[in-house]
């Protein structure tokens, strides 16, 4: 039995679960490529779209219960939790809005004869995802496939049983049909069945780049289609003219957001020029002292404790090896005496290009600074990354900004602002941060087939 609620604050287990079995596995696939069948000969979409109107309800109106248990299985803050709740009620309402305008046939033009395409479902997809935002990352890829009519099966993180479960009881309590969206506690085992099996069409993961590897080598060696979302190690440029003041309001969301547990959120700081320097690592220090650690329930907490006593183990002995290889700590890394997974809040300097952690994500509390000379230094230092999912550029001149941020080797930048994550825009990375975009009207089109019609 591997899925269990710790909870990050106590680290008192809350919850065990039974491993799914072969027979739940085969259960789960019959349904959903049942269900794909019937939504193929009719699709169903006027439907769909109220039920999906309704998971955004109903969450809107559980509001307190979802969070609450987003916040025990992982420890997010409460009010953290909330927002997640809220944006996936975004993410709900976005889809079933525009799936008509999405799944509209397209004419292609300039062609001999006539010519169009339909987007259609493809079958059941197999969803990996991690603890992070036990329920947004499930959202970003169960809102556009039910609209588009490919079926859900979930492998939630170990770590996180009660959302996923919760997050199956939303989908049944509006009503939706069995097959469309099951929880399955998987072994790693029967993930690589599931991905064989051909009612299976695809495999999205949003988890690590081992994890990502290893979920890809399977899909690959069937024919599976992949969309990958890995990890991140965001460059936050700041360039001679930022404006210091909005920098003061941005970088407690920008690295300390969900304990700094974000895929994109800013990791390493680039700073153009001595005397920026100096200010800004000094603010930074400032900011993170304001960061309250405590209760994650307690509305007046700023600071959660990391996701599982391992993450802590790891966050630390990611701090211990930067030292060891001659970075400073200007702040943070003492203990705190607490049975939760805290870690200080912790600000890194000097780290060269030799230290092991110069091209490590550390996935908690921790800032990286970097002093460049020029702005090319800081978009060459940006981009000498294994990774490439997002970034940030703050200046006061917009269109110099922009201008930089094109430089920049990722799939995401973002002027004036900490990372972000609407409906509306795409989500996703290159390099070793994966493949593929979630969210928007690509995330949509991630799994249809584009079916063409042809007349000469
Ligand atoms: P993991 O890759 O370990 O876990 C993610 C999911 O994959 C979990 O459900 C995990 O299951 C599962 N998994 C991992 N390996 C396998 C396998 N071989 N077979 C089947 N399932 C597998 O990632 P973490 O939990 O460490 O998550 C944090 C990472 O995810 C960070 O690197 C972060 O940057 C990245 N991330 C990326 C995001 C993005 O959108 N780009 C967003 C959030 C996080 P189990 O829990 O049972 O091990």
């Amino acid at each position: 039995m591997t899925y269990q609620t710790i909870y990050p604050y106590t680290n008192e287990v809350l919850a065990t679960f039974e491993d799914a079995t072969e027979l739940d596995l085969e259960t789960a696939l019959t349904n959903g490529h049942l269900l794909y069948k019937k939504w193929r000969k009719n699709d169903l979409l006027a439907q769909r779209k109220e039920q999906l109107q309704q998971i955004a309800q109903l969450l809107r109106r559980d509001i307190d219960y979802y969070a609450e248990v987003l916040t025990k299985d992982m420890g997010k803050l409460f009010t953290e939790a909330k927002g997640e709740i809220a944006l996936c009620a975004d993410i709900a309402d976005y889809y079933a809005e525009k799936a008509e305008t999405f799944l509209k046939p397209r004419k292609l033009e300039e062609v001999h004869g006539q010519a169009y395409y339909v987007k259609q479902a493809t079958g059941v997809l197999i969803a990996v995802e991690p603890w992070n935002f036990p329920f947004y990352q499930i959202m970003r890829v169960f809102a556009p496939n039910f609209m588009v009519g490919n079926p859900i099966i979930l492998k939630h993180a170990s770590i996180c049983p009660k959302s996923a479960q919760a997050f199956e009881e939303l989908v049944t309590e509006a009503n939706v049909e069995t097959g469309a969206f099951k929880n399955l506690f998987l072994s790693y085992d029967l993930v690589g069945k599931a991905i064989a099996d051909p009612r299976v069409v695809g495999v999205c993961l949003t988890g690590s780049e081992r994890g990502g590897a290893s979920i890809a080598q399977v899909a690959g060696a069937n024919l599976k289609k992949t969309s990958m979302e890995l990890g991140g190690n965001d460059a936050f440029i700041i360039l001679e003219d930022a404006d210091f003041d909005l920098l003061a309001e941005t970088i407690l969301f920008a690295r300390l957001y969900n304990a700094g547990q974000v895929c994109t959120s800013s990791k390493r700081f680039i700073v153009v020029g001595k005397e920026n320097y100096q200010r800004f690592v000094e603010l930074v220090v400032e900011k993170f002292k304001s960061a309250k650690w405590g209760d994650p329930m307690d509305p007046i907490t700023t600071l959660a404790p990391l996701s599982s006593a391992a993450a802590k183990k790891q966050v630390l002995e990611q701090i211990q090896l930067a030292k060891e290889h001659g970075a400073t700590i200007v702040y943070g890394n003492e203990a705190i005496d607490h049975p939760g997974n805290f870690v200080m809040p912790t600000v890194l300097t000097n780290i060269t290009k030799d230290n092991p952690i110069y091209n490590q994500e550390i996935f908690g509390p921790v800032a990286s600074i970097y002093q460049v000379d020029s702005e090319e230094e800081a978009i060459e230092l940006a981009n000498d990354s294994s990774y490439g999912l997002g970034g940030t550029v703050f200046s006061k001149d917009l269109t110099h900004a922009k201008a930089v941020a094109e430089k920049i080797e990722t799939g995401m930048t973002f002027i004036n602002s900490g990372w972000a994550s609407h409906p509306e825009l795409p989500f996703g990375g290159i390099k070793n941060s994966g493949y593929g975009r979630e969210l928007s009207e690509l995330g949509f089109d991630t799994f249809v087939n584009e079916h063409l019609v042809f007349v000469p």
